[in-house]
């Protein structure tokens, strides 16, 4: 990684638990150093890698392992022929992305991508603004990561959403208000207690998680 870079003007930040730019509000990103990836991310080298270290971010990959997301990825693909004859296509396969570990869902891969990269920044506790997969993933893979874990959701949330979070011992509160006043009130909380929330101001470094689907 050698920035986050704003997808609308190009602006260069440091790689800190920011999210927006302040110039125009538009989305940061993780910008690489190709030039230098280019002389060492050989086929070989990947292949000689871990399992679960693909191409992230190589200092979140590295602790990737040890801190949680171990089992993230490397789903199976299923052949759906009866699918594929009902669409008229030759052949189909469906990425079964519901067998990743610790909790069952896709979320799974991008909440391990921000809390590695949460706690290489030096990060001892992690949130999220959340309607149920996400807050189980942090509080999951937190749990795993020996990370405090906060989530907020709103109040009027079914409990079978979130007993999975209560299970793995996050702290869950829940606002008074829709998921668009959950998410407001984080951003505030993210800034006023420093907390890494990892759809808030670790959405770069998420982001980067979301972008291994084919594996
Ligand atoms: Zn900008």
């Amino acid at each position: 990684m050698k920035a986050l870079k704003c997808r609308e003007c190009g602006r260069e930040y440091p790689l800190e638990a920011t999210h927006v730019c302040e110039f125009d509000f538009g989305p940061l990103e993780v910008a690489y150093d190709y030039e230098r990836i280019k002389k060492s991310l050989t086929r070989e080298a990947i292949q000689s890698r871990p399992k679960t270290d693909v191409a992230l971010p190589r200092a979140a990959a590295d602790r990737r392992g040890a801190d949680g997301g171990a089992q993230v990825g490397f789903t199976p693909l299923i052949k759906a022929d009866r699918l594929a004859k009902k669409l008229g296509i030759r052949e189909l396969w469906i990425k079964n992305d519901a067998v990743n570990y610790p909790t069952l869902s896709f979320k799974d891969r991008v909440v391990s991508v921000a809390l590695s990269r949460a706690k290489e920044l030096g990060f001892t506790t992690v949130a999220c603004a959340s309607t149920g997969n996400l807050a189980n993933s942090v509080a999951a893979n937190a749990a795993s990561a020996g990370l405090k874990a906060y989530v907020f959701i709103p109040s009027d949330l079914e409990h079978g959403k979130i007993v999975n979070s209560l299970i793995y011992g996050a702290n869950v509160i829940g606002i008074k208000g829709q998921y668009d006043d959950v998410n407001r009130l984080s951003a505030e909380i993210a800034g006023k207690f420093g907390w890494a929330f990892v759809n808030v101001n670790m959405r770069p470094y998420y982001a980067e998680g979301s972008k291994e689907h084919g594996v």
